[in-house]
């Protein structure tokens, strides 16, 4: 990737190590306003958040990886507001 990928002082690695916390909504505000901040600027996270949310959806089964419904939609729904507002 040519691309360094950091945006705020946030980079992808930073994003993929906390991808889980972030999705299960346990990142505290600085850090979760980070990495949103992030995904306002970078189109490869939002990707990646996206079809994490995807996977760990259809991974339901596994104990303590259930994100409630309407967390996740409001969370997709948000992903694809930022993926549209900005390409
Ligand atoms: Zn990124």
């Amino acid at each position: 990737m040519p691309d360094p990928g950091q945006v705020d002082g946030c980079t992808c690695q930073d994003v993929a190590r906390q991808a889980t916390e972030f999705l299960e909504n346990r990142l505290r505000a600085p850090a979760s306003i980070t990495i949103w901040r992030h995904l306002e600027g970078c189109a490869d996270c939002r990707i990646y958040l996206e079809q994490m949310a995807t996977v760990r959806d259809s991974l339901r089964q596994l104990p303590g990886a259930k994100m409630p419904d309407e967390m996740r939609g409001k969370l997709l729904e948000r992903l694809r507001r930022v993926t549209r507002g900005k390409d």
